[in-house]
């Protein structure tokens, strides 16, 4: 890098964007100038990448969701010119960290399904392989979360306040959208995803809805400025907000608006570079295009690339259908029943009625299969697509692609031999597993730059940033003292770190000499946060019993936004900074606990607590958190897990050991086998301590301000609802195993050195869980497209 013109760039590009000299701008100026510049460099190799890119089968990542977190830091250390910049700006009297702190995080999803599409970019782009993202440039991402009394509050995150220098709009390559009624602009505004350690810069590309025409003119010019305007706000809401649910649908008008905009854009997209490479030889077409459904929100791309190909391209259904299903495989990310996707038929028929047309050919045709096979009435019912007027998006999905997979082995499992029973029956070979993964570059070499050091000087070479699987030559280090006590130092500083974020952020001191026990991730019943918290409760009553209990001081930290309509969650949040306001104002705790619940958890926050954490929650009932990916963060921070039998828990103890983890409670199998004769109340009965935490949702002992949010709260464990029976969540039945695992993770930790292994089994097994090792079994046994150097 020439700094010296790097330093020119970023001077002129201040004095022409915002007309101000460098000491005079202002720190988000100076973020994006600087981002500016670094785009300037990068534009040749993006090019480039593309052009070689073209010349063979890509892939494509439908998402309804990226969340992305910052650009800048990561984008630096990728280009690998982090400590240079960082030495730039030092003489133009710059603090790197106060740029990075002024970025706005890109939170266009709710959760792990999100991040996921973002690790997968990093590793596509990291490991040369020719994949591009296609979604939804919400101009309002995930709300931002903050605490009033207890209670959260949400607010608008207006994240392009600012601008984004991060990406291009292209306005050349936009098209329109057609739904039933209305036509729209999709404009794509291109993110570049720079590879660590590679030339290569793959493609994010987002679009925006406008108006075919900004503004109507003879209204406007007419004073109707109302019904001008209005045209261009029904355009535009299609992207304005990303819907805050995670592992809930919504069944809303313009949530079918946004599914179809994002994929009839992409589809169009990227048939109209077909047609200009290939004409119209669509037989070709799956052999230069795997797309991949990121979950059901892009299903309705099935249907719309049949559309397209008959209605549009003139070919036969049969024809059609042989191209679709050979490019599509799907994605399963859960198996709750209140996430699985269904649509209104008349939503569709209003919406999108030349789509529905063909949605309900392709069931028809498929119900013709079925007969044929002479399956039964009730198993065709229980498999057709439409089903007493709603289309089953998950139905479609499977049998409109050639690969179907869940995202951890049990998870998949679980599908095969219950949930999708009938479908792997019909469809053996379309199921496989690909176990999620992370990008070791954020969730190691950015967030935690003193172990990723100590790693690379232990392992003499960072190459594990690329294979992570290196990261198993630490094993030999596992009696070395020097080595294990290093790792407690450097554990240490990234706590101290934290622990001064916090009191900046939230206001509360909390010490960093003290455990670290961390549960970040949506608020959901499923994973049990209130578990959690009636563990810290029981622990608070039974040391006020006794004061001479000897347990290692601990700091409870959650973090984790509900989706504003999800009352309960929202109930437990409050239950949760209720504890916390008893616990740490009551002077005869003497700070032997503490409880933080930090505001606005999301990637940027994250990339400070992982590296801090000494044990990691993951504590979901058995059988519902279908990979979890926070459990792997933690893992690779050095980090031993306290949790159930879930998701991809079972493999990363299968990895790093179960005698360094803790792991607790009912498996899949006996909740299974329990859950019909379960009863919560004799649980509540007979449980030591059990009874007595649980009724402090009742006793007031709480105040959750007349909401009746505990009393309900209360009554959703003991009594149930009309659409679920009491503690459908196994909370009662696993929280005595919960305790006994908590008791053990005290007693381990006070042996500091044998914490240390356990902490540096963890890192070291930690390869299987790289989003590489992910990204690069789809492309083999999915997609079939291969790495290119640009
Ligand atoms: C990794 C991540 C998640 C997913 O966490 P889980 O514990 O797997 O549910 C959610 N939100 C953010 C901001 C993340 O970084």
């Amino acid at each position: 890098m020439d700094t010296k013109e790097f330093k020119i760039t970023i001077e002129r590009i201040l004095k022409t964007n915002y007309g101000k000299s460098i000491d005079k701008a202002k720190d988000y100026e100076k973020y994006n100038a600087l981002s500016k510049a670094v785009m300037g460099t990068i534009i040749d190799n993006w090019d480039k990448t593309a052009e070689v890119y073209a010349k063979g089968k890509q892939a494509y990542y439908l998402s309804a969701e990226f969340l992305m977190g910052r650009a800048l830091g990561n984008n630096l250390m990728n280009l690998g010119i982090y400590d240079e910049v960082k030495k730039v700006l030092e003489e133009l009297k710059i603090n790197i960290n106060d740029i990075e702190e002024i970025e706005e995080d890109v939170g266009l999803g709710n959760g792990g399904l999100g991040r996921l599409a973002a690790c997968f970019m990093d590793s596509s782009a990291a490991t040369n392989i020719p994949l591009t993202g296609y979604g939804i440039r919400y101009s309002h991402g995930l709300f931002k979360q903050s605490f009033k009394e207890g209670f959260q509050i949400e607010q608008a995150d207006n994240w392009l306040k600012y601008g984004d220098p991060w990406s291009i709009r292209c306005e050349d390559d936009a098209v329109i959208v057609e739904f039933g009624d209305e036509k729209v602009k999709a404009i794509p505004y291109d993110t570049p995803i720079i590879g660590y350690g590679t030339n290569n810069i793959n493609k994010l590309r987002l679009f925006k809805a406008e108006p075919l025409q900004d503004f109507d003119f003879e209204l406007f010019n007419s004073q109707e400025y109302t019904e001008a305007v209005k045209e261009k706000n029904k355009a535009e809401d299609i992207s304005r907000v990303l819907y805050p649910n995670d592992s809930t649908v919504e069944g809303k008008m313009l949530r079918l608006k946004q599914q179809y905009f994002f994929v009839s854009a992409a589809l169009k997209d990227l048939v109209r570079s077909f047609k200009k490479q290939h004409g119209n030889s669509f037989e070709l077409f799956k052999d230069y295009h795997a797309i991949q459904l990121n979950d059901t929100h892009p299903v309705v791309a099935i249907p719309e690339l049949m559309r397209i190909l008959i209605d549009e391209e003139k070919l036969s259904y049969d024809k059609a259908w042989e191209i679709t299903v050979a490019t599509f495989s799907y994605t399963n990310h859960t198996i709750l029943r209140e996430a699985l996707e269904e649509w209104d038929i008349e939503l569709y028929k209003k919406i999108i009625p030349s789509v529905y047309k063909i949605v309900k050919e392709i069931d028809k045709r498929f119900i013709r299969i079925l007969g044929q096979k002479k399956y039964s009435y009730e198993k065709i019912n229980s498999m057709k697509i439409i089903y007493k007027g709603r289309i089953r998006m998950a139905w479609l999905a499977i049998h409109g692609t050639h690969a179907t997979n869940g995202v951890a082995e049990l998870h998949t499992d679980i599908l095969k031999n219950q949930e999708l029973k009938d479908w792997y029956e019909l469809y053996p070979d379309r199921f496989l597993n690909k176990t999620n993964g992370i990008t070791p570059r954020r969730w190691l070499a950015f967030c935690n730059k003193e172990l990723s050091a100590f790693i690379t000087e232990l392992l003499g070479s960072d190459n594990w940033i690329t294979d992570l699987s290196a990261l198993k030559g630490l094993e030999k280090y596992i009696d070395d003292k020097v080595v294990l006590n290093k790792f407690l130092e450097i554990k240490q500083l990234k706590k101290e770190q934290l622990a001064v974020y916090i009191n900046k952020n939230e206001k509360i001191e909390i010490d960093p000499n003290s455990l670290f026990d961390i549960q970040i991730k949506r608020l959901h019943e499923y994973k049990r946060q209130l578990l959690n918290a009636f563990g810290i409760l029981d622990l608070y009553f039974r040391l006020k019993e006794n004061p001479q209990i000897d347990i290692v001081p601990r700091t409870f930290i959650f973090g984790a936004k509900a989706a504003p309509g999800y009352l309960r969650a929202k109930g437990i949040i409050k239950f949760v900074n209720e504890i916390a306001n008893l616990i740490n104002n009551d002077a005869e705790i003497n700070n032997k606990i503490k409880v933080v619940f930090v505001q606005n958890y999301r990637v940027s926050y994250g990339e400070k607590l992982f590296p801090a954490a000494d044990i990691s929650e993951q504590i979901s009932t058995a059988g519902k958190e279908a990979s979890g990916t926070g459990n792997m963060k933690f893992m690779l921070n050095g980090t031993p897990t306290i949790g159930t039998y879930d998701g991809a828990n079972v493999e990363i103890v299968q990895e790093a050991g179960e005698e360094n983890n803790f792991i607790f409670g009912a498996r899949v199998e006996e909740i299974e086998k329990i859950k019909d004769t379960y009863s919560p109340k004799e649980y509540y009965e007979t449980v030591t301590g059990l009874k007595r935490v649980v009724d402090t949702l009742i006793d007031g002992t709480f105040d959750d301000g007349d909401t009746g949010m505990f009393e309900e709260l209360y009554n959703s464990l003991l009594e149930g609802a009309s659409w679920h029976s009491p503690d459908n969540y196994f909370i009662f039945r696993d929280f005595a195993d919960y305790r006994d695992a908590q008791n053990k993770v005290d007693k381990a930790y006070k042996d500091r050195l044998n914490w240390a292994k356990k902490c540096l089994m963890n890192i070291a097994n930690a390869g299987k869980f790289s989003s590489d090792r992910t990204i690069l079994e789809y492309a083999k046994e999915i997609w079939k497209v291969e790495a290119k150097q640009a």
